[in-house]
């Protein structure tokens, strides 16, 4: 199951709002794959956000909502969208081959993303 489909509609419109006001402040890959990124909340707090889009229910963020739980909330979306459309363009512009499963993930985020 892709990321996005565990999130709750509404962690995911909430998610795209924060990536879209670039609230994704760093996002950096891992070696393992995973990556680990900051987002900004509405009061001005700093979440720290495990992203792992292979094994969805392995990502985290320190926020109330997720902390500790198997919960995928607007910021883990939010850094997923910024990871998802950075890995678009790099596929635009190198034609990288990608697995199946990752770009059946990008393409509706990117078609959502407009
Ligand atoms: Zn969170």
């Amino acid at each position: 199951m892709a990321l996005i489909d565990m999130a709750s509609s509404k962690s995911v419109w909430r998610g795209m709002e924060y990536y879209k006001q670039n609230k994704v402040n760093s996002c950096e890959p891992k070696a393992d794959g995973t990556y680990e990124g900051t987002v900004t909340g509405n009061v001005g707090d700093v979440y720290h956000v495990h992203l792992d889009m292979e094994h969805p229910k392995k990502s985290n963020c320190d926020c109330p909502m997720a902390n500790g739980r198997k919960v995928i909330c607007k910021h883990i979306v939010a850094v997923s969208m910024h990871v998802a459309s950075s890995e678009a363009d790099r596929f635009k512009n190198e034609k990288t081959i990608y697995g199946s499963a990752f770009l059946n993930y990008v393409q509706p985020v990117t078609i959502l993303l407009g």
